[in-house]
Order: C-alpha cells, then sequence, then structure tokens
C-alpha cells in the first residue's frame, strides 16, 4: 500500500488492555541552533551545565510521577572533553537515552554516504561511552511524510537502526491553527516501509517550532541571542520573545492532544527540548501539568519512553522483515 507518500504498511500499536492510550514522552535534547551566538551559528550536543541541570530536575518530577522519560542526544556531545554524566545518570535511573545522530543531520535531505559516516561514529561513540546499542534514531529537524527515500532508509537499517522517529514538522503545519494539531496523533500513525524499517511519527507542536517561531517576536529573539547565546541566563529571567501566556497556551494544546488520544485509543509521541524548556518554563510546568492530567483520566494512560512503547506495544505483535 502507499500510506504517508510510501510504500508501506501500518504496524500494529496494542496498547495494554489495562491502558485506554499511551503517550511517550521524548526530548531532544539539542544545544539548539535557534539560540546560539549570532556570529558563531549552530546545533550541537555538548550538552550546557545549565540544561543537564535542567533535565536532573525533569527527571525528578517525572519519577514522582512514576514515569520515565527518554532523550534523544547529538552525539558529538560524548566526544572526549565532554561532559555526559546527565546522560549516564538518565540511564543510571532508568530513563532512556538513544541516538539523534552525530552531528545534527536530517536524515531525509542528507547525502546517505554522509549520513552512513555519521551514524557509523555516533554508533561508536553511543556504545563506548553509554553502553547503548542503535535502535530508535530519531530524526533531527523532521520530515514530511514520504520524504524519506530508500537510500536513507538502507543507511539507517545498514547502522543498525530498527525504528526511526523522524517523520513530522514540529507542527509547522499547523501554523495559522495551532490547536488542530491535537489530532495529529490519529492523522500520522507509526508504519512499516517494505524494507522493514519502522516509522513512529512524532505528533503536534514542539516547543521550539511553538514557542520560538510560531508565537515568537524574531527581533526579541535575535536580541536575547546577543546576550545569552548558549548561556544561562540569572534567576528571574524572563522569556522576551513570546505572548505571557504562549506557555499556557502550549500546555493547553498539549493537553487536548492527551484527550484526543484518549478518546481515540492511540498512540501520542510527543517531542520537546529541555533547552527550550529551561527559557519558557524554569517551573517545570508544562511536564508536571501534563502528568497531572494524564494522571487525572478515569481511564489510566499509559505513560512512559519510546523504548517502552516499541518493547510493550509494537515489537510483540510486529513480525520484523529483513531486509
Ligand atoms: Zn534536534
Amino acid at each position: 500500500m502507499t500510506y504517508n507518500g510510501s510504500v508501506a504498511e501500518l504496524v500494529k500499536v496494542r496498547i495494554p488492555k489495562q491502558y485506554r492510550c499511551a503517550v511517550a514522552l521524548t526530548y531532544d535534547t539539542d544545544m539548539a541552533n535557534g539560540y546560539s551566538p549570532l556570529d558563531n551559528p549552530g546545533c550541537h550536543g555538548r550538552t550546557a551545565p545549565f540544561v543537564a541541570d535542567y533535565m536532573r530536575q525533569m527527571m525528578d518530577h517525572a519519577e514522582r510521577f512514576g514515569t520515565r522519560l527518554h532523550f534523544f542526544k547529538i552525539v558529538n556531545g560524548l566526544e572526549k572533553g565532554c561532559d555526559y554524566s546527565v546522560y549516564q545518570e538518565a540511564l543510571a535511573r532508568d530513563h532512556d537515552v538513544d541516538c539523534h545522530t552525530y552531528g545534527h543531520l536530517n536524515l531525509a535531505y542528507t547525502n546517505p554516504e554522509k549520513l552512513d559516516v555519521d551514524l557509523r561514529r555516533a554508533n561508536l561513540l553511543m556504545q563506548e561511552k553509554l553502553e547503548v546499542k542503535p535502535f530508535v534514531l530519531r530524526g533531527p529537524g523532521g520530515y514530511p511524510p514520504g520524504a524519506l527515500g530508500p537510500d536513507s532508509r538502507s543507511v539507517i537499517l545498514k547502522n543498525g537502526f530498527r525504528y526511526v522517529s523522524g517523520q513530522g514538522t514540529g507542527g509547522m503545519e499547523y501554523k495559522n491553527n495551532p490547536g488542530d494539531s491535537a489530532r495529529d496523533s490519529g492523522a500520522h500513525p507509526p508504519f512499516r516501509f517494505l524494507d522493514g524499517l519502522i516509522e513512529i511519527p512524532f505528533h503536534g507542536l514542539t516547543d521550539r517550532a511553538f514557542l520560538d517561531n510560531i508565537v515568537a517576536d524574531d527581533d526579541a529573539l535575535t536580541e536575547f541571542r546577543k546576550l545569552y547565546a548558549h548561556k544561562s541566563v540569572p534567576a528571574g529571567w524572563k522569556c522576551t520573545w513570546t505572548v505571557p501566556n504562549a506557555l499556557d497556551r502550549l500546555i493547553e494544546i498539549q493537553k487536548s492532544s492527551v484527550d484526543y488520544a484518549y478518546k481515540h485509543r492511540l498512540l501520542l509521541n510527543l517531542v520537546q527540548h529541555p533547552y527550550s524548556h529551561y527559557l519558557h518554563d524554569p517551573g517545570h510546568r508544562h511536564l508536571c501539568e501534563l502528568l497531572d492530567h494524564i494522571q487525572s483520566k478515569e481511564d489510566p494512560i499509559w505513560v512512559g519512553t519510546l523504548r517502552g512503547v516499541i518493547r510493550e506495544m509494537i515489537e510483540p505483535y510486529n513480525g520484523h522483515k529483513s531486509q
């Protein structure tokens, strides 16, 4: 069949029967280009201490709710001289850490040979430094349905990944009506390409798309980058480029995404960024209010990592096809 512009078939996601739906909480831990110095722009994985501290607090909150988080790491931050202890800590605390490529390359739009070199290097470091083997790959920047071509997929499979989570645009397709993104989990369920690779699209708005793009004042963000690019902000600092209720709106829309998945018994795969939340959400309102909302439902909702989803809801019901 042709699904979402690709020759593919839907995979079964079997939500355990005691749960109504499932929510994966995933975080791309980029030192994002959007907050980088104007004279030295770029995105990298050398997680700054203030972002690492924020991640530790996120884990504290998640654990208080009895759940775990899934971090996707740009692997160049595991090179010699980098402090990656927060990822070792995350694994020791039973959270998941997986690969977000070595150099933040877009899976769909990068030359496959270049992607091959990147993923090989990423795998070596992930195994050597974190003892994580390739399993699920988060695609940087996202791509629309149909964009991940056969040559790119073949490189991804060759490097040992059986799952990819890169389809999605962070919600930019809902730019004019962000509330519509609440239905994204229904429009984009997981599917398997005929070569065997399983795509688990991510859903709805990302913090970066909404807070730093859709409702952002570009000039104010540029001013911020002159002062605080990839640096910590002073205590009490308030974000200067969004409207005052922007975080409330993001939280409300994502609660609606949970409601939609609940109503239709779907998998909702959310992607956020610790660095964005450090700036927009120093009190961790997003994570705590979302988990509160999830736990307030009459029927239980499964919540956890994408590895958990794959292990419990996909792998047992979908035999793997070899290449
Ligand atoms: Zn990224």
